[in-house]
């Protein structure tokens, strides 16, 4: 019987393991991936502080990683399949057997969320990518689109002209929801055209990306560009599905907690981007991984 199972390894996880760790609970994390969540795919990562200079997202979660491996927290690369959560007992089904704790941590992160437009599917990997500093290479010279407005898809575009020819970003309004900053970068970068007010339709090509068809929603014009590479930021959707029905969830599926991390099942927190909260940042989901693991102290501290 473990005190703690935290379940994702990005930042929340991470954190919360290392201080529990400290503590000396019994914990295990478990990842079905490499430890170090979403970040992982970030090239540069410059808001998080003490890293002046920015940090790739590689080596921030890499140290994170080492950091709380020196205090002897156990990670176990594992799939957890199924979770039977009560206030009594909770178990963790994983790929391979069958664990039981008396605290369960949900940092289980978020996904991409798709576009649902014909041809996204089909060509999941064929020139659609949720990844810039993973793909953006095999399109040298090449002309790509980038979906969305937010951080991600403005920040990614940006990383995106060290490589491609022309960028055509493609925002449904007709104003970013991009940090200034980052939007100010964009504006500066010659390779970046900007396609406000206007929405893809379908993604076109056989085998392989070959352009994609356009709606402008202000004139409802409709038109197709053709670019070799189409990269989706159009935000996440929370990895709850182990939990529908098990915690309280809110509209859009994230898990609803108190101030101290606390879902609506006694024993069981949750921390980072999973949690219905405004702000979805690594530093916040390093506060919230610190908090989550204090309210573990302190609930087991009440079952003794
Ligand atoms: P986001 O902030 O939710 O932005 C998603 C963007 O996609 C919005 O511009 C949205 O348009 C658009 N969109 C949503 N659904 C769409 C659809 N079906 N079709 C077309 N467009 C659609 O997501 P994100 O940019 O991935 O950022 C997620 C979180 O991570 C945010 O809190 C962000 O601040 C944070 N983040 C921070 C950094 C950083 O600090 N450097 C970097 C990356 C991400 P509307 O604007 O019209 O809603």
């Amino acid at each position: 019987m473990y005190d703690v199972i935290i379940i994702g390894g990005g930042p929340a996880g991470l954190t919360a393991g290392l201080y529990n760790a400290r503590a000396r609970l019994n914990v295990l994390l478990l990842e079905r991936l490499a430890p170090g969540g979403q970040v992982l795919t970030t090239d540069r990562v410059e808001n998080y502080p003490g890293f002046p200079d920015g940090i790739s997202g590689f080596e921030l979660m890499d140290r994170m990683k080492t950091q709380a491996e020196k205090f002897d927290l156990k990670i176990r690369n594992d799939e957890v399949m199924k979770l039977e959560l009560s206030e009594k007992r909770k178990v963790v089904v994983t790929s391979s057997g069958q664990m039981e704790s008396k605290v369960i941590i949900l940092a289980c992160g978020a996904s991409w969320k798709k576009l649902g437009v014909e041809g996204e599917d089909r060509l999941m990997g064929k020139g659609i990518s949720f990844c810039a500093t993973c793909d953006g290479p095999f399109y040298r010279d090449q002309e790509v689109a980038v979906v969305g407005g937010g951080d991600t898809a403005v920040e990614e575009a940006v990383f995106l002209t060290r490589f491609v020819k022309r960028i055509y970003l493609i925002h449904r309004r007709d104003k970013l929801r991009a940090t200034k900053l980052l939007q100010e970068r964009a504006m500066a970068e010659d390779k970046i055209d900007f396609i406000l007010d206007t929405v893809p339709l379908r993604i076109l090509g056989e085998s392989d990306v070959e352009g994609i068809e356009l709606k402008q929603l202000k004139t409802g014009d409709i038109r197709q560009k053709a670019v070799r590479g189409v990269f989706i930021f159009v935000g996440t959707v929370p990895n709850t599905e182990l939990v529908k029905g098990l915690v309280k969830l809110d509209q859009n599926g994230f898990v609803i907690t108190d101030d101290n991390m606390q879902t609506s099942m006694p024993g069981v927190f949750a921390a980072g981007d999973i949690r219905s909260k405004l702000f979805r940042q690594i530093s916040t989901a390093v506060g919230e991984g610190a908090a989550a693991s204090y309210s573990a102290e302190k609930y087991l501290e009440s079952l003794r």
